[in-house]
């Protein structure tokens, strides 16, 4: 019998079918009960770009992965739109059917998908078990690639925008927005590299901070009041999307939080850049994470215990990117293929 998830893709706006999927799969929970028994050989956690990789690996290695594919199955990409910067695509191609290419090679190649989520893990002397959906399973092998999530403002229609003039990544998207005026909102250092980034396309970039200084460091704050395509906006915070009749971002709605005084501000895109939230806990305290909650690495996808890999956005507060995400995947199932390799010999 098998573990596998029924073939049903749930990807950007089909998630109904991933409920649907979701609910099959607890009715077989109790049957699952008896497979838990069973030692996996590899279980990926995650199934964005790097837990894809992770399994087209593992799976063309003979080690039928298990792959967990939590509540975002296909992950980030699979909540975009065009992605022009992912190598073979000269045309660029849609986030949800690379994310969707992925998951047709790897099940290909025998890896098999559920969608269940992770919420504990204990490493034991020469395996781990890990707590999906409330069933425990023990694997010899573990790739961690649960990534991390964007923090997003919480306002009203905020997902159905996201690939629409709404992101959280200027070296994403931030070609596609050239000669427009553009806004990025955050005060860290990460929302200044990203408005300083953005001069190179947009015509205006607005720095939409809700207090009346950067927290950024002083040199990037040095570089962004430098930069006179960029306005601060102080004191401010955005109330409300504002989009054309195409559902396309088109303007802000803007409260000044001494004053209540609102406005609308005319932007084609908005970078939202307040941090990201690593997916994390089911592991806080047992691998090693820096303050932030990322996990750490040794030799790329090294973790301190052996037979636990980690790979991509999980522990990646730099690049973020889906191809550094794929790349450390392959790292990690590589590096878990030999320490199998090593258990047998
Ligand atoms: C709007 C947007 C646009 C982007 N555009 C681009 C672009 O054009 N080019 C580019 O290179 N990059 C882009 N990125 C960044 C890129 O999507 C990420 O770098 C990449 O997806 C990271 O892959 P990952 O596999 O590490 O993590 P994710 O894609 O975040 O995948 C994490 C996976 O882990 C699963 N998971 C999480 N917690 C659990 C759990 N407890 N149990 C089980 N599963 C779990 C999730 O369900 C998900 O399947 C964009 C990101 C966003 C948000």
């Amino acid at each position: 019998m098998s573990r596998m998830a029924p073939k049903a893709r749930s990807f950007g706006t089909e998630v109904a079918v991933a409920t649907t999927a979701r609910s099959t799969l607890s009715i077989f929970a109790h049957s699952r009960g008896v497979l838990s028994l069973l030692m996996e050989k590899v279980i990926i956690v995650g199934s964005g770009c790097a837990g894809l990789t992770a399994a087209i690996y593992a799976a063309r290695a003979n080690l039928s992965p298990l792959v967990l594919e939590g509540r975002q199955p296909g992950g980030q990409l699979s909540t975009t739109t065009l992605v022009e910067n992912f190598p073979g695509f000269p045309d660029g191609i849609d986030g949800p059917q690379l994310i969707m290419n992925m998951h047709q090679q790897a099940e290909t190649f025998g890896a098999r998908f559920s969608y269940s989520e992770v919420t504990d893990f204990e490493p034991r002397n020469n395996h781990v078990r890990i707590k999906a959906d409330d069933e425990w399973l023990e694997t010899q092998a573990l790739i961690v690639a649960s990534g991390a999530s964007a923090r997003w403002l919480g306002l009203e229609d905020e997902q159905k925008l996201v690939g629409h003039g709404l992101t959280s990544c200027a070296t994403c998207d931030g070609a596609f927005y050239k000669n427009v005026p553009v806004c990025v909102v955050g005060g860290g250092d990460s929302a200044a590299e990203e408005a300083l980034f953005l001069t190179r396309f947009a015509s205006k970039v607005y720095l939409i901070h809700r207090r009346d200084k950067l927290r950024a460091s002083k040199i990037m704050g040095d570089r962004v009041f430098a930069n006179k395509q960029i306005e601060p906006i102080w004191n401010t915070v955005v109330t409300k999307y504002v989009p054309d009749e195409k559902g396309e971002m088109r303007a802000v709605r803007l409260r000044n939080v001494n004053t209540n005084e609102e406005r609308e501000l005319p932007v084609a895109c908005v970078f939202v850049a307040i941090g990201h939230e690593p997916n994390t806990k089911a592991y806080q305290g047992k691998l090693e994470t820096d303050p932030d909650g990322y996990l750490i690495t040794r030799h790329l996808a090294e973790s301190k215990h052996p037979g636990v890999f980690i790979a991509g956005d999980v522990a990646d507060r730099i690049y973020k990117q889906a191809v550094t995400a794929a790349g450390s995947g392959c790292a990690a199932a590589m590096d878990a293929e030999k320490y199998l390799s090593g258990l047998e010999t």
